[in-house]
């Protein structure tokens, strides 16, 4: 059991529980997907790169903000205050750290962070797939996939759309997508009435 599926334990019985669950099974199957894409083609992101998570907020459904706000106020603790001060002073994605430059909820970014500039997209004419134009080094843009080996039998090429599609099915009673920030602040309040009603319920004394 990872980190993820242990602190998610603890809310067995709720719809919080099964819901991270379902996203996060979700995650673990695209990661599975890009790891033989990038590796067959030798893509990868420069260290510390990050301009992407600059000057940029995604947009995310219930499922990806709420994987996302589980990660951050539940495994990390973080208080919610933290989207103030982020508010106050930057204008990057509310989870990206500008003094590391990286995603400091990586392992629960959303279907976009995954699928941006590392899936191929369609076309009338088939797939193409266009290098990241972000980078700054010279081997990610050089990147280049012909026609030829995306459209070939047997080569799985993870398709953009069909991510951020598969995402908004995944949870049909809210199908709204919000800014990553403003959903946190949601998700940040659900998470603490949850912790409230389920640990101190645990922790009252007992009768009789
Ligand atoms: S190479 Fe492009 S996709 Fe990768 S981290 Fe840099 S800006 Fe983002
Ligand atoms: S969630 Fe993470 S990967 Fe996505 S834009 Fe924000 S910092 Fe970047």
């Amino acid at each position: 059991m990872d980190e993820i599926e242990q602190a998610v334990s603890l809310f067995r019985g709720t719809s919080v529980h099964d819901d991270v669950l379902t996203v996060w099974n979700y995650y673990k199957s695209i990661e599975n997907d890009f790891t033989d894409f990038e590796k067959s083609f030798s893509i990868t992101c420069p260290a510390r790169c990050g301009r992407c998570c600059e000057n940029f907020i995604p947009d995310v459904t219930y499922l990806e903000a709420l994987a996302a706000g589980f990660y951050v106020f539940i495994i990390e603790n973080r208080d919610v205050s933290f989207l103030s001060d982020w508010k106050s002073r930057h204008t990057c994605c509310p989870l990206f750290d500008c003094e590391t430059k990286r995603c400091s909820a990586y392992r629960v970014r959303p279907v976009i962070c995954r699928t941006f500039s590392s899936a191929a997209s369609r076309t009338k004419n088939g797939l193409s797939f266009r290098s990241c134009h972000l980078s700054t080094d010279a081997h990610r843009n050089a990147v280049q996939i012909g026609e030829k080996e995306l459209n070939t039998p047997g080569i799985r090429i993870p398709v953009m759309g069909e991510y951020g599609e598969k995402i908004r099915q995944l949870h049909q009673m809210d199908t709204r997508v919000m800014l990553l920030d403003k959903a946190l602040i949601e998700i940040a309040g659900k998470l603490e009435l949850l912790k409230r009603i389920i640990f101190e319920k645990d922790e009252s004394p007992q009768a009789g």
